[in-house]
C-alpha cells in the first residue's frame, strides 16, 4: 500500500485520518504540531505520542524530508543555493536571500519545467513531475533548521511553473500562512507565473492576500513571442487583462517581472510601449538583467541601458526596481545548479 503524505494534510484532513485509525480528535493537534510548528523530520521526535501510534504512523505515512545534497554560499552577499533530493531521488534547488527585511527563500514548485521560455535553464529537459505540498514547504523547513533564523519571506520563483500545479501550490500557501505552522504572512508571500491566463483569474477568485508577479519580459505580442512560448495560448492582452482582474479581486498591487535581454526588448522604445502597456495598473516593475545560460545566446543589457529603462518607465510615472543580483559568482540563475548536478550525474 502506497503511503499517505502526512505533512500535505491541514488539520482537519489530519484529524480524519486519525479517527480513522481509531484515535482521539484532540491528537491531530498535537502531531500538526509537531509536523508544521516544530518542524521534524521523524515521527521519533513526537515525544508525547505514545509509541503504539508512531508505529502506525510509521507503517502508514510517509513524512516528507528533503535530503540536502550540496549548498554553495556566494561570497559577494551571503546568498545560499540548496540542492535539496526528493524520496524518489530527483532533485530541486532552492535560494536563500538574506535582506535588511529579513530572509526570503525562493523555492522552486516543479521537477523541471515544460513552459520552454527560451532564456531559462530549468526548462531544458522539459517537466518531470508536479511537488507535492509537502514538498515546498519542507524546501523552507530545513533551511530555516539549517540557518536556525526565522524565514520571514517566500517566492514561488525557483523551478517550474506553479500555477501548471494549481491545486497542490493552494495547499502550499494554505500550510505554510497558517498560524499553528511556520506562520508566513500571506502578504509576504509572492507567486510568480509566466502568465496562464484561466488559473490568474482562478487565483485571483480565492481572494488571498498573496502577491502576484507576472513575468511579462516583453511589450508587444510579437516579442513575447519570440522569448514565451506561452504566448501562443494566451496572447499578451489577455495576460494584462487577467491582472487587472486580480488587482480588482484582491486589491493586491501586481508585479511585472521583465528580463532585459540586450538587443532584444531593452530599446527606449519597448520601455515606451511598455508604459503604454501597463499604464493605469496599480503595479511595481521588477527589472531582471538577464542571466545568460550557456545553452542559448542571449546577453545581458549593458548597465547603461538598464538604467535608462528603468529611468524611461520612471518618467511615465511607473514604479521600477531593478533585481539585486544576487548569488550571481554560484549559479544564481534559475535551474542552473540543478541542471549541473543532473547532467554530472547524468540522471536526467
Ligand atoms: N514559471 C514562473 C516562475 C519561475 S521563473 C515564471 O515564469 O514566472 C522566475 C522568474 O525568473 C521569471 O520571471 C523568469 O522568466 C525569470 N528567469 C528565468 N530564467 C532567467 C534568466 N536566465 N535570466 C533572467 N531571468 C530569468
Amino acid at each position: 500500500m502506497e503511503k499517505q503524505d502526512i505533512k500535505s494534510w491541514n488539520q482537519k484532513e489530519l484529524e480524519e485520518f486519525l479517527v480513522s485509525l481509531g484515535e482521539k480528535p484532540f491528537r491531530a493537534r498535537q502531531i500538526y504540531a509537531w509536523i508544521h510548528g516544530r518542524q521534524v523530520s521523524s515521527f521519533e521526535e513526537m515525544t508525547d505520542i505514545s509509541k503504539k501510534l508512531k508505529e502506525k504512523l510509521i507503517n502508514t505515512c510517509e513524512l516528507t524530508s528533503l535530503k540536502q545534497v550540496q549548498v554553495q554560499t556566494s561570497k559577494q552577499d551571503g546568498t545560499r543555493k540548496y540542492l535539496f533530493a526528493l524520496s524518489d531521488g530527483n532533485m530541486v534547488e532552492s535560494v536563500l536571500m538574506r535582506y535588511h527585511h529579513g530572509n526570503s527563500v525562493c523555492i522552486s514548485s516543479q521537477v523541471g519545467c515544460r513552459m520552454g521560455c527560451r532564456f531559462c535553464a530549468s526548462t531544458l529537459d522539459g517537466l518531470v513531475r508536479n511537488l507535492t505540498p509537502a514538498e515546498m514547504l519542507d524546501q523552507i523547513y530545513q533551511i530555516q533548521k539549517e540557518i536556525g533564523e526565522r524565514i520571514s519571506h517566500v517566492v514561488v520563483m525557483g523551478t517550474g511553473e506553479p500555477l501548471d500545479n494549481y491545486e497542490n501550490l493552494l495547499k502550499f500557501i494554505q500550510l505554510v500562512s497558517d498560524e499553528n505552522g511556520v506562520h508566513i504572512s500571506q502578504r509576504n508571500l509572492t507567486v510568480s507565473t509566466c502568465g496562464i491566463v484561466p488559473k490568474i483569474r482562478r487565483l485571483a477568485e480565492e481572494h488571498l492576500q498573496i502577491t502576484l508577479a507576472l513575468s511579462l519580459h516583453a511589450a508587444s505580442q510579437e516579442k513575447r513571442l519570440e522569448l514565451m512560448p506561452v504566448a501562443n495560448k494566451y496572447e499578451i492582452g489577455q495576460v494584462i487583462d487577467a491582472c487587472r482582474y486580480y488587482f480588482a479581486q484582491t486589491g493586491r498591487r501586481i508585479t511585472f517581472e521583465y528580463s532585459l535581454v540586450g538587443g532584444v526588448n531593452d530599446s527606449s522604445q519597448d520601455a515606451a510601449q511598455l508604459a503604454e502597456l501597463i499604464q493605469g495598473i496599480n503595479c511595481h516593475v521588477n527589472l531582471i538583467p538577464v542571466n545568460p545560460i550557456k545553452e542559448c545566446d542571449y546577453v545581458q543589457s549593458t548597465r547603461q541601458v538598464v538604467l535608462d529603462f528603468k529611468k524611461k518607465l520612471e518618467k511615465y510615472g511607473i514604479n521600477v526596481t531593478i533585481r539585486r543580483e544576487m548569488g550571481r559568482d554560484i549559479d544564481g540563475a534559475c535551474g542552473q545548479l540543478r541542471k549541473k548536478a543532473a547532467d554530472a550525474f547524468n540522471i536526467l
